[in-house]
């Protein structure tokens, strides 16, 4: 397997959670649009187009979709031609992989789906992010200082604790101690739910990658 192909498998990992390579067809069988969220949606091939490198050597195949409910378009592309699997999508599903922890798989999969009620959202998936601290041991206490300590032990980056900071995770306790405190919004719900998904990639997701990516390339230097 050359590198290329290593690395586009691993792209193609966010296709490949329902067990199937995604691949181009009439309609793009995804779980949730990639805009609206809504669940099995009608996603309809409006067009497609063949590229090719410089070289004439790296064909792609690309096709657009629009969403039945939502009227927009996802771009999805594939190596060489329609019949081989899909390796990235544009905008980029939000799936929640099965390598994260049952409980923080759940509560930010509910989170995703209820984007349109953002203050249960943010809830969510705040959920979602106790969820995974406690499934590494970060069991007692507030949020924060459970993210702080994770960072403090390299289980997370310090980026990734001071991003916990700027976006709404404590929305609920926010609003308990002030009244006047807007209700969080879309935007709000969005930024949550995009930093517990990095905080799920970055704590379960890549670290399993990575082992596979090592795993095939011992397999590949014994062959
Ligand atoms: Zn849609």
């Amino acid at each position: 397997m050359d590198n290329y192909t290593k690395g586009a498998n691993l792209r193609s990992a966010v296709a490949t959670l329902t067990g199937a390579y995604l691949r181009h067809g009439p309609q793009l069988e995804l779980e949730r649009c990639p805009h609206c969220a809504v669940a099995r949606p009608t996603l309809t091939q409006l067009w497609h187009i063949q590229t090719a490198d410089h070289s004439g050597q790296i064909k792609w195949h690309w096709a657009n979709y629009v969403c039945s409910s939502c009227g927009r378009i996802s771009l999805a592309v594939s190596r060489e031609n329609e019949a081989q699997p899909i390796v990235e999508i544009w905008p980029q599903p939000n799936e929640v992989s099965d390598l994260i922890p049952e409980r923080a798989r759940d509560f930010l999969r509910q989170a995703i789906a209820s984007i349109h009620a953002p203050a249960g959202a943010v809830m969510l998936a705040a959920s979602a992010v106790d969820a995974m601290l406690k499934a590494k041991g970060y069991k007692d206490g507030n949020l924060f200082p459970r993210i702080e300590k994770a960072a403090a032990d390299h289980a997370i980056t310090r980026e990734m604790a001071l991003w916990a900071h700027d976006i709404r995770l404590d929305a609920n306790s926010q609003r308990h101690a002030d009244e006047n405190a807007p209700l969080p919004n879309e935007a709000d719900a969005n930024r949550v739910i995009e930093f517990a998904s990095a905080l799920a990639q970055f704590m379960f997701v890549l670290p399993a990658q990575v082992e596979e990516g090592r795993r095939g390339a011992i397999a590949d230097a014994a062959s």
